[in-house]
């Protein structure tokens, strides 16, 4: 039986799937954190609730890669190293250059290098981990998928800033988005259940966890999405503010003291959004619980993140010039039924109604909208390790 692991690594952490292929049965996954820091910390779950569990100092990506791939065979979960055939990498930019998910040589490799431009928490550590399992797995096929694939069919009107034209032409500055490979997910499996053609369809699909995005999909095209040349712009986040006015930031700067403009954009990033507001938290579970026990900042915090949702939807209809379906996904879509209720409530004009019975409570996949309404919702949990995965089996034929 032939495995693909479906890696996503970020600046100091590393999560994978294992999965036996074509079957797409999850054999292993993990979460390595800290890496670069002391007391790094690896915990890999399998077979029928086992867990392997290690502190120890990871001091860069190659050595996280090596005690995985280790730690696989040590426990077991595979035989030998060339049982897996495949590995499926994360890559958050692949700016104009990547339309697709990519097989990877070292012209890809330095292609990701050059993009960590516009992404210097990932591209670098997405490169180096790519060319540690290269050398941990040399014969199996490495992949790369991006982030940004799906949203490269955008027109120019809607991934354009309004800034000098000549900013676009010489340092390609403008919107690139982020989640695409969940936008596409879950957007193609909305049309299946739905029973129709994607390219009949308009879609908009709300990807709403810690980092969240709307996308408007029109036939089956990304046409628009809310994150913009990073994926700090667009809705209210966990830790980040979404959109701001840019004038904002000198204003603030002098006020605070704060002397660096990296420096704002830290706060913008990590500090803000439903942190930021409601002075609580970050995570919505916390956020919504402190609202219940009559915290006015968290319920503020709630509202805000609910009506930046509303307003994208009203703009992605509007684009469109209609929406078939709304889709909602991620940790706050898939779990929260006050958000995607109250979302829904404010947006009934276009034909939308939630049925209240289906969707209090409801996780998993289904129609949470009443039978009548001509827009209908759904909830559908997203599925990138997956997606990426399967893409690994469909380039491996053409390596
Ligand atoms: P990430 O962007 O880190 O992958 P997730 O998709 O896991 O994020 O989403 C995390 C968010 O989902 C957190 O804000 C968390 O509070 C929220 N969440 C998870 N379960 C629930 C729930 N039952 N109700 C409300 N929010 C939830």
């Amino acid at each position: 039986m032939t495995k693909t692991i479906a890696v996503n690594a970020g600046s100091s952490s590393l999560k994978f799937q294992l999965y036996n292929m074509p079957q797409e049965s999850v054999v292993a996954k993990g979460l390595i954190e800290r890496i670069g820091l002391n007391d790094s910390i690896v915990t890999i779950k399998y077979g029928e609730g086992q867990e392997f569990h290690r502190v120890l100092d990871l001091p860069n990506h190659d050595a996280a890669v090596d005690v995985l791939i280790n730690a696989l065979l040590d426990e077991k979960i595979i035989e030998s190293f060339d049982e897996i055939t495949g590995a499926g990498h994360r890559v958050v930019a692949g700016g104009e250059i990547f339309k697709e998910s990519a097989l990877i040589d070292d012209k890809a490799i330095q292609q990701i290098e050059d993009l960590g431009e516009f992404a210097p928490l990932h591209n670098p550590a997405e490169a180096s981990v790519i060319r540690a399992f290269q050398k941990v797995l040399p014969k199996a096929v490495n992949v790369a998928v991006f982030d940004t694939s799906f949203h490269t069919t955008m027109p120019k009107e809607n991934y354009l800033y309004s800034l000098p034209y000549e900013y676009y032409e010489k340092h390609k500055a403008r919107k690139y988005g982020a989640h695409g490979t969940s936008h596409q997910f879950v957007a193609h499996r909305a049309a299946e259940m739905l029973g129709k053609p994607i390219e009949e369809l308009k879609i908009i699909t709300c990807h709403l966890g810690n980092g969240a995005s709307i996308t408007a999909v029109e036939n089956g095209k990304s046409i628009d999405t809310s994150m913009g040349f990073t994926p700090l712009a667009g809705v209210t986040m966990g830790t980040r503010s979404g959109d701001i006015d840019a004038s904002l930031l000198p204003f603030l700067m002098r006020k605070e003291g704060i002397e660096s403009i990296e420096e704002m954009v830290n706060i913008l990033n990590k500090k803000s959004g439903l942190l930021g507001i409601s002075g609580v938290s970050s995570d919505m579970r916390e956020v919504e619980k402190a609202a219940e026990e009559g915290n006015e900042r968290a319920q503020v915090a709630i509202d805000i993140f609910n009506n930046r949702v509303k307003k994208y939807i009203g703009q992605y209809a509007a684009i469109m010039n209609g929406v078939d379906a709304i889709v909602f996904t991620a940790g706050i879509g898939e779990n929260s039924s006050i958000t995607r209720q109250q979302v829904i409530d404010g947006v009934t004009f276009l034909g939308c109604k939630i049925d209240e019975a289906k969707n209090t409570g409801f996780r998993g996949e289904g129609i949470i909208s009443t039978d009548d309404s001509t827009c209908v919702v759904l909830n559908i949990p997203t599925d990138e390790e997956v997606s990426i995965a399967r893409d690994v089996e469909r380039l491996k034929n053409k390596a």
